[in-house]
């Protein structure tokens, strides 16, 4: 067994079950560990303080997993956590899909499980969950009897952690292309090999949903659309008009072929294959105006020290659209970048507000699906961040 000392005055963290346990924390490793393997944390009194995974690449170099010095992470215990991550989405309604594990928000760091109708997507994305694929895909095949399992191991993430990228069937039929899913109560497309992250956005069904709400007879754009998810339920609850921007000409042809599969008309959408950036700003020189914009980008802040420079380009895209509003008009707007917090992206959009000389109102605060929970003693896990303003 591999005893990992902490060097003095560096297991508080810890003991208020923080799972990340970085190279600069460790006195001494006592042993040869592999990676992957389960180690012991000590402090530096050599007292036990948690079960580990081991990551000799990464600056996160041990993931702590469990704390009870009498329950070593073995397969029973490997297997309980899942069934007990599975179980918990049980509550969840509306939708054949789901997020079944959120790595350290179900305690199973570098592991994501999403469940698409009968078919499910695995990210291993450390050293240790690689390790233990195979047992997962029998766990999981059991719990779910799904179709197949894939795995899109085609993370950015996985390269810091010294892993290959991988993209294979591990469980059952062969890729099946698109396949139709059902989010309360419309049917979108998935493409669980090509398309982004492991297929679709499942973290915005709730606000989805909830943006719908606004969109009745409103002309509506929507930046970062991806397969349209925004723009096919605004449509469905009587938005007279939706554009979808997105640079990823695939994504915008899922939009139509999602507005074929609902059966919505046809005459109501445009797609505009292009850098929203640029799209907004020729929308204001054209004097452009809507009822609503929605804006999703990806993460502009890869990390902490990023969060500056991707403020401006919040902070850029959110003064366009406040400009293309009409009076009365919602701006829908995320972050996504788990360094920007919601008082630093409220902030940022006052300033927007203030340039755009609109005094603005919030009116909902948005955040990340309930399959994507946030555990409060890794408050890393939250990340997605939304508004709903009404200018004046
Ligand atoms: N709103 C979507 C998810 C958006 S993810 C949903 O509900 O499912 C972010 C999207 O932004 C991706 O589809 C990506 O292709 C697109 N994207 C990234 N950079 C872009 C840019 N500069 N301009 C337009 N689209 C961009």
């Amino acid at each position: 067994m591999v005893d990992i000392i902490l060097k003095k005055k560096r297991e508080r963290p810890v003991q208020l079950h923080h799972p990340w346990i970085f190279s600069g924390a460790i006195d001494l490793v006592r042993g040869k560990p592999q990676p992957g393997d389960t180690v012991r944390v000590l402090d530096a009194g050599k007292q036990f303080l948690a079960w580990g995974h081991f990551s000799p690449c990464s600056e996160i170099r041990i993931r702590a997993v469990e704390w009870d010095e009498n329950s070593p992470p073995d397969e029973k215990w490997l297997s309980d956590r899942i069934k007990a991550s599975v179980q918990k989405r049980d509550l969840l309604k509306g939708t054949d899909s789901k997020r079944l594990i959120f790595g350290e928000s179900d305690h199973l760091p570098g592991l994501v499980a999403d469940q698409y109708n009968e078919y499910l997507v695995l990210q291993t994305l450390t050293p240790a969950m690689e390790k233990w694929k195979a047992f997962l895909v029998r766990e999981l095949a059991g719990i779910i009897r799904p179709k197949a399992i894939y795995e899109r191991n085609d993370t950015e993430s996985r390269g810091l952690e010294g892993l290959e990228p991988a993209c294979s069937v591990l469980y059952g039929a062969s890729w099946p292309g698109l396949i139709p899913v059902s989010e309360n109560g419309l049917k979108i497309l998935v493409d669980l090999e090509h398309g982004q992250k492991t297929g679709y956005y499942l973290d915005q069904r709730m606000n989805r949903r909830i943006v719908a709400r606004f969109a009745e007879g409103r002309s509506i754009l929507d930046c970062f659309s991806y397969s349209g998810g925004f723009s096919l339920f605004c449509l469905s609850r009587g938005a007279v008009s939706v554009t979808c921007v997105d640079s990823s000409a695939e994504a915008l042809d899922l939009v139509e072929k999602n507005m074929k599969l609902n059966q919505l008309p046809p005459d109501r959408y445009t797609g505009i294959n292009g850098n929203a950036f640029e799209v907004l700003r020729k929308m204001r020189d054209q004097g452009k105006k809507l009822d609503m914009i929605i804006l999703d980008p990806p993460k502009l802040a890869p990390s902490g020290s990023h969060v500056r420079k991707a403020l401006r380009a919040y902070k850029d895209i959110n003064l366009l659209a406040f400009k293309l509003l009409n009076p009365g008009g919602i701006l829908v707007t995320f972050s996504c970048s788990g360094g920007v917090d919601m008082s630093t992206f409220r902030t940022m959009i006052s300033w927007a507000c203030q340039d755009a000389g609109i005094d603005a109102q919030i009116i909902g605060q948005l955040s990340q699906a309930e399959d994507h929970p946030i555990r409060l003693s890794f408050p890393e896990s939250e990340y997605l961040r939304g508004l709903i303003c009404r200018v004046p």
